[in-house]
């Protein structure tokens, strides 16, 4: 059976957990993606925008150098790193948005933690001509200044949250609020597959494209599928994007990589299916960071977009039945990942992006297999940090 089921759920997990006045407007949204799937005009806009404006489809890239270095099995590159924005999050930016126009809602909000998909939102609104607002953390605020200088260039309004620990958590707080008050003439772009029923499965769905282009380019290039996929969770867009037409075909084996920051054990991560439990946190029951009061803890990940306390609830719901396995990779493996596409591949990854690469320098997948990994997203934004991060490494060698 397809799901999640009418209530949103996939098994356990997902649900709808918001305040009631929402709950219309998550019906409403249900009731225009429904009905925009099935009208031919609006996925011919929309497919039009995937091409000419997102760059799609994206390369699926034989990477012969990091293959050799990894021992022979071969490793392909899906390229969301190309698309416009340099990352996968204008898929479903630009697909939300779409749906906004199509409700007649002329204002967007959206959250954004490292500034990533704030841009992605700001974007898609500018090029639509949506007015958009987006909320961030002022601790992201400060450390994200030139990605809220990029959003404020796209014509955006960008609303620095004070209350709470003033990180990704927060923002999403206030845009729920925000989205309470002005729930008549405003969208909120959730980014990733996570918050109430129909995000996890809108979103999931929008992302899906990865995956559906992976199929046909893996089959043109191998005639055959992939032994494995490998993408890094923060909310589990990009992988549930790759993960998702591939659920089916029993024989490709998949593995989500989350931040395991300073290492598990010193609880400084954000790897919610190592040290996380089941709660109801921002409008789903998934897995999430907790204490034993249920009060979030702080997480930790030297990329911004893993740093995050809860998971999507299709990805709790794989790993119950164990079609996909889900592992951690700590800061100093992500930033070996990161160098080591650099140097052999002459593509600079996003950090998160590194954390996949990451888990296959730990876990070199045997000679004569063939393996998928998503990158999601291109480093520049990261030098700024990994210059910092690799130097601090440096010196503790020297
Ligand atoms: C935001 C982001 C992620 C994490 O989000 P998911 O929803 O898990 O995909 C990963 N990679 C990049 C480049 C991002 O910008």
């Amino acid at each position: 059976m397809a799901l999640p089921d009418k209530r949103g759920y996939f098994g356990d997990y997902g649900g709808k957990f918001v305040p009631e006045i929402l709950m219309y407007a998550l019906e409403e949204l249900e009731k225009t993606y429904e009905e925009a799937c099935n009208d031919p005009q609006f996925l011919d806009q929309f497919s039009y925008l995937m091409a000419n404006y997102v760059g799609r489809p994206t390369p699926l890239y034989y990477a012969a150098r990091l293959s050799d270095y990894l021992g022979g099995a071969k490793i392909y590159l899906k390229r969301e790193d190309l698309c416009h924005t340099g990352a996968h999050k204008i898929n479903n930016a630009l697909a939300q948005c779409l749906l906004a126009l199509r409700m007649g809602k002329k204002r967007i909000i959206a959250e954004t933690g490292a500034g990533q998909h704030g841009v992605a939102t700001a974007t898609a609104s500018a090029m639509l001509g949506l007015e958009c607002d987006i909320y961030m953390g002022a601790v992201d605020v400060k450390r994200q200044e030139l990605n809220v200088f990029r959003m404020e260039l796209l014509g955006a309004r960008v609303i620095s949250v004070e209350q709470g620990s003033k990180i990704l958590k927060d923002a999403i707080n206030e845009a729920l609020r925000d989205w309470v008050t002005n729930v008549d003439t405003t969208h909120y772009v959730l980014g990733t597959v996570a918050g109430p029923h129909p995000f996890p499965r809108m979103v999931r769905d929008f992302q899906s494209v990865i995956g559906r282009e992976a199929i046909k380019q893996i089959k043109a290039s191998e005639d055959r599928m992939p032994d494995l996929l490998v993408a890094c969770v923060g909310g589990g867009s990009n992988s549930m994007g790759l993960f998702y037409p591939f659920i089916n075909e029993p024989s490709v084996e998949m593995v989500g990589v989350e931040a395991g920051g300073f290492g598990i054990p010193t609880g400084l991560h954000a790897a919610r299916f190592q040290g996380g439990k089941k709660g109801v946190f921002q409008g789903a029951l998934s897995y999430v960071l907790q204490d034993e009061d249920g009060q979030i803890t702080e997480t930790h990940s030297v990329s911004a977009g893993l740093d995050y306390a809860s998971v999507g609830p299709e990805h709790c719901h794989l790993r119950d039945l164990k079609r996909c396995k889900y592992v951690s990779v700590t800061d100093d493996v992500a930033l070996e990942g990161f160098s080591l596409l650099c140097k052999l591949e002459g593509i600079i990854p996003a950090l998160e992006s590194s954390h996949a690469v990451g888990y296959l320098i730990e876990n070199p997948p045997e000679k004569g297999k063939v393996v998928i990994l998503n990158l999601s997203g291109r480093g520049d934004k990261d030098v700024q940090v990994a210059k910092q991060e690799l130097q601090k490494r440096k010196h503790s060698h020297d």
